[in-house]
């Protein structure tokens, strides 16, 4: 018997937190996934882990090729593409006057240029589709100026910037476009960080989420998510 294919979701940085939570959720719920992430034992402690509707490449997405290599092989799967959730992003604490030299290339080069160029790379496939969705995660950081993430926030700034200004250019479109503003969600992200896990968001909830916007009717878009810990800000 020929097996139906699959509908793909694209996810970057999902081998943990949030990206991995969205993966599992879009798994369980029938969709493959393709996913990249830089540490290979990981990427395939999530293939064993997950199984064969898990695609896994490596990419350090904060590099232009690497970005162009993964959207490559995600074409290359010759699946319908349902979703790209643009999810992987880094966070370098500091402050702008006295952080070190490069902090904030960095984290414009992995949190904006990457979703800039993957997103472009794969639009005309997610044209194709009935209905398709493009999650851009954000941040908290994203709305307010935390004193020590200088750097992070202008990023995730910029983020929200594209994000905003792809849906305005989508809107004729059958893709839809959401921005997902978490604030603080437990994941390695905070490891080494005091605090009771009351204090944060489950990433399992953030996936929950990102599943509900997803889910609406053809003609409605949820164009922004924010989701903050019950107990407030850290
Ligand atoms: P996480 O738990 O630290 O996981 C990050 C994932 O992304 C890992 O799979 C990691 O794998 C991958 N990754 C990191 N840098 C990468 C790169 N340059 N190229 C490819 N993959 C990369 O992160 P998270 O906390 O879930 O954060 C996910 C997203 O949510 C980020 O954009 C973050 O800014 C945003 N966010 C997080 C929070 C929070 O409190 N956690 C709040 C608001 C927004 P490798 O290390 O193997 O590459």
């Amino acid at each position: 018997m020929i097996k139906p294919m699959k509908k793909l979701v694209v996810v970057t940085g999902a081998t943990k937190g949030i990206g991995r939570a969205i993966s599992e959720l879009f798994l369980s719920k029938g969709f493959s996934v393709a996913v990249c992430a830089r540490n290979v034992f990981d990427l395939e402690e999530m293939k064993l882990a997950l199984g064969e509707n898990c695609h896994i490449f490596k990419a350090d997405v904060s590099v232009k090729v690497d970005v162009e290599a993964f959207g490559q092989f995600t074409l290359d799967l010759n699946l319908p593409i349902a979703a790209l959730v643009n999810n992987a992003g880094v966070f370098m604490p500091g402050k702008i006057l006295d952080e070190p030299e490069g902090n904030l290339e960095t984290q414009i080069n992995t949190n904006i240029y990457s979703v800039y160029y993957l997103t472009r790379k794969l639009i005309a496939r997610l044209r194709i589709e009935e209905s398709s969705h493009i999650f851009n995660i954000c941040s908290i950081a994203s709305l307010l100026a935390y004193p020590a993430s200088g750097s992070y926030s202008i990023s995730k700034f910029a983020l929200l910037g594209f994000s905003k200004s792809i849906r305005e250019e989508l809107k004729t479109t059958s893709i839809k476009v959401t921005s997902v503003m978490p604030g603080a969600t437990l994941t390695d992200s905070w490891e080494g960080v005091d605090l009771p896990e009351s204090r944060f968001i489950k990433a399992e909830d953030v996936a929950q989420a990102v599943w509900s916007a997803f889910s609406l009717s053809k003609s409605a878009v949820i164009e922004e998510i924010i989701i903050r810990p019950q107990l407030g800000d850290l």
